[in-house]
């Protein structure tokens, strides 16, 4: 029979792979508690309405990345595309918006079909923070700095750039919308069929156009740097000078867009050379206006989200995950006859009770002793425990390091407490 095969676009992480994805939301869940920020989980599968409100009916994602069907109630309903519209949907429909500050955090597969290769996927994983009620800039830069203290703490920093850009209020986009539009009705005649549909619908997604013909036109265009107000410029500034005495560096970015509607003011993204064409790992920016659009009381708000995938395969290009963070387990343990095995489970037991911080297998299924020598090689750990029957019929231990020093030494079984911490390292 045809075996099946998992969907396009859709990874199966297999246990080698997930200790790097632990270690990488160990560090981030690290850093999101030291600022104060709570975990927050919401479903997958929400309303398409949600979706089409928030991010904009004339963006990629809602146009064409969508994972939308009906359900047996005849009700349109679509996976998560991304978490920020989910979070406040969940947030303000369980009263933890409005007269409140909120620190929040989410993270898990999100869906969009899009064209599947290196660093892009059609169920990626994101995590991202999501702060309410505080106008900034003062938590603009604290989400900054937060993602930047993830890239230290990763070891990541030398290679990741932020650029940052002020996009302006609503209505100051909404002026530049409509002088941008007019500007390319006059160059109709060099836009693709896309730019053409957007021009009038949301003409500055023709901005975000990969087509060098509709990006020549674009050089001439109005730029909306010139229709931001006072408001957003002093933001703006303010945020800057912020950045500056936090000793983060930044790099301004006029082209700076973002892919979805609701973001306003300071916008950021950070990028990185290594990945070839998928160079945005984070991206982020205030929505002040989306708590509103979407029925709540008005609510201001900034967030960030990173690709998960992305960073995995910036850790393993650069290899930055620790050793310890990528041994499945400390110590195997080797039953070399079946009568023992009753005692191997014990004394895995044991030291699994005494030292809490390490892993123990205690090999099982049976098999020659020299067999189980080999499984312990391949399994990672640092150390091997042998029981062994001696000729007067009691139980003696052989520890042997699975490094190449061949250290071992054989020991008395209540010796094993003491001999442990001469052998390995104990602190994961
Ligand atoms: P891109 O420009 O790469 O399409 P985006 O602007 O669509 O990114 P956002 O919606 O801002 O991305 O999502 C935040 C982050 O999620 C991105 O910076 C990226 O790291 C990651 N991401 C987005 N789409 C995908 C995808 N299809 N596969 C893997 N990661 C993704
Ligand atoms: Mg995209």
């Amino acid at each position: 029979m045809e075996k099946l095969q998992a969907i396009r676009g859709m990874n199966d992480i297999l246990p080698e792979q997930s200790l790097t994805w632990q270690y990488l939301e160990s560090i981030f869940q690290k850093v999101v508690a030291g600022y104060g920020y709570q975990e927050i989980r919401f479903p997958v599968l929400e309303q398409t309405q949600l979706f089409k409100r928030s991010i904009g009916e004339v963006t990629d994602i809602v146009e064409k990345e969508m994972y939308t069907f009906d359900d047996r109630n005849g009700d349109s309903l679509s996976l998560r595309p991304e978490g920020t519209a989910v979070c406040v949907r969940a947030a303000d429909q369980h009263g933890l918006l409005y007269n409140q500050q909120q620190r929040l955090w989410y993270h898990g597969p999100m869906f969009r079909h899009e064209r599947p290769q290196k660093g892009r996927y059609r169920q990626f994983h994101q995590f991202g923070v999501e702060a309410f009620g505080m106008a900034g800039p003062d938590i603009d830069a604290e989400i900054i700095e937060l993602s930047k203290e993830l890239w230290r703490q990763l070891g990541l920093t030398d290679y990741l750039t932020l650029e940052i850009n002020n996009i302006g209020s609503a209505a100051d986009r909404k002026t530049y919308a409509a002088a941008l539009s007019a500007f390319l009705e006059t160059r109709k005649e060099s836009l693709d069929e896309d730019a053409i549909r957007r021009m009038h619908t949301n003409p500055m997604r023709v901005l975000d156009s990969k087509n060098p013909t509709v990006q020549q036109v674009l050089a001439g265009a109005p730029q909306l740097s010139a229709y931001v107000g006072e408001e957003s410029h002093e933001h703006y500034q303010k945020l800057t000078s912020l950045l500056d005495v936090l000793g983060i560096a930044y790099k301004e970015n006029g082209r700076l867009v973002r892919g979805l509607d609701y973001y306003n003011n300071c916008v950021f993204e950070w990028t990185t050379d290594i990945l070839g064409a998928q160079s945005a790992v984070c991206g982020g920016g205030r929505y002040d206006g989306l708590v509103e659009q979407l029925g709540g009381k008005p609510t201001v708000a900034a967030g960030f989200a990173i690709g998960e995938e992305r960073i995995v395969l910036m850790l393993d290009e650069l290899n930055k995950v620790p050793a310890q963070a990528l041994r499945p387990i400390d110590i195997y343990v080797v039953v070399s006859t079946q009568n023992l095995s009753a005692q191997g489970l014990e004394l895995a037991t044991e030291i699994r009770k005494s030292h809490p911080s390490l892993g123990v297998l205690c090999h099982c299924g049976g098999g020659k002793p020299a067999s189980q020598m080999k499984r312990a090689f391949a399994s990672g750990a640092q150390l091997a425990i042998i029981l062994e029957e001696t000729d007067s019929a009691s139980t003696q231990l052989k520890l042997r390091m699975l490094d190449d020093s061949n250290r071992s030494e054989i020991i008395d079984v209540d010796q094993i407490g003491s001999k442990l911490e001469e052998f390995i390292v104990i602190s994961r």
